[in-house]
């Protein structure tokens, strides 16, 4: 598969002020050096619990937020430091669509200017032939196009993400970024959302990176997952390799609490010790050592890097050398 996105060592450091005169007094490592790639019309799943780095991750991608560090070649053009102009360009060929689809739509806008927005702002359509754009696009994801003079309240969530997802499609994007898009639906319409998104996928050839924490949901849309934990990439697999023979000791670790029949039936629940610690101040060495049931004294003094395994298997940890 030839590769859209390549992501090198991408770091995200926010500075931590303190005192009277706010003077820097340190930083959060939100992400910390990941690299990846991200096929032409594949999905990859980034899971992880909540402030492992998995949407700020995103939103660099996007290019909703400038990273501290590394690389984002995407389509061939490093994207990492554009601005202005060649950034707005770029834009239109990556889209992000959010959790919470009420909070991303103006309530004050009947969905046709929703949706005829990117259309207008990049001049790409007015009059009759931008209506007509707009009715292609509600059609496109499930909804009438009689109903778009109505407002966003007038839809139950499961909808307005479908017009979260009819916007973000109107420029034709290459790439969707969708960070925790079903985590607030029900679930029997989270997997009419995960199934739309799946058609589109495959009808106009997008790549996605779809963020979410549940497991579940990352097994229903991925074509790969990769697992994120304190702001590192700590494994990176093929779904079926990592469903079936997650490597990482955390990953193995989230497997097993999920639900049946996420967890593979027979795996036993691994209860990790301690908190999430503190990515102002991560632990030396493995990320992951002080909640490790397999560390070794190398784990607290390197940190490992990721290496492939298996074939296109890949993980950082130190068990594996
Ligand atoms: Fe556990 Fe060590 Fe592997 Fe980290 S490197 S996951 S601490 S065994
Ligand atoms: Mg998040």
């Amino acid at each position: 598969m030839s590769s859209l996105l390549e992501v090198k060592d991408l770091k995200k450091y926010f500075p931590i002020s303190g005192g009277l005169l706010k003077r820097a007094v340190g930083q959060v490592k939100a992400v910390d050096g990941i690299s990846f790639e991200v096929g032409i019309g594949e999905t990859l799943g980034l899971v992880g619990e909540s402030g492992c780095g998995k949407s700020t991750t995103g939103r660099m991608i996007a290019r909703v937020m400038e990273p501290t560090g590394g690389n984002i070649k995407f389509d061939g053009i490093d994207i990492s430091k554009l601005k202005g102009k060649k950034l707005k360009e770029i834009r239109s060929n990556l889209q992000m669509v959010f959790q919470d689809p009420y909070a991303s739509l103006n309530p004050k806008m009947a969905i046709q200017s929703i949706i005829a927005e990117p259309l207008e702002v990049n001049g790409i359509a007015k009059g009759k032939e931008l209506i007509h754009r707009v009715n292609e696009l509600l059609e496109t994801v499930g909804l009438r196009p009689e109903d778009r003079q109505k407002y966003p309240h007038e839809f139950s969530g499961g909808q307005r993400q479908r017009i979260g997802i009819a916007r973000s499609l109107a420029l034709n994007p290459k790439l969707i970024v969708a960070d925790e898009v079903v985590s607030a639906l029900d679930v029997s319409v989270q997997s009419q959302i995960l199934n739309l998104m799946v058609e589109l996928k495959k009808k106009r050839q997008l790549s996605y990176i779809f963020i979410s924490h549940n497991l579940s949901v990352i097994r229903h849309i991925s074509d790969r997952v990769g697992v994120m934990y304190l702001g590192n990439l700590v494994e990176i697999a093929g779904k079926k390799d990592f469903f079936n023979n997650a490597l990482h000791p955390y990953s193995q670790a989230l497997l097993s609490a999920a639900p049946e029949p996420t967890r593979n039936s027979g795996r036993e629940r691994i209860l990790l010790q301690g908190e999430v610690p503190s990515p102002a101040n991560p632990p030396k060495g493995c990320p992951f050592h002080t909640r490790c049931p397999l560390a070794m004294k190398i784990c607290s003094q390197e940190k490992p890097i990721m290496k492939e395994r298996e074939p296109s298997h890949f993980v950082a940890c130190h068990l594996y050398n």
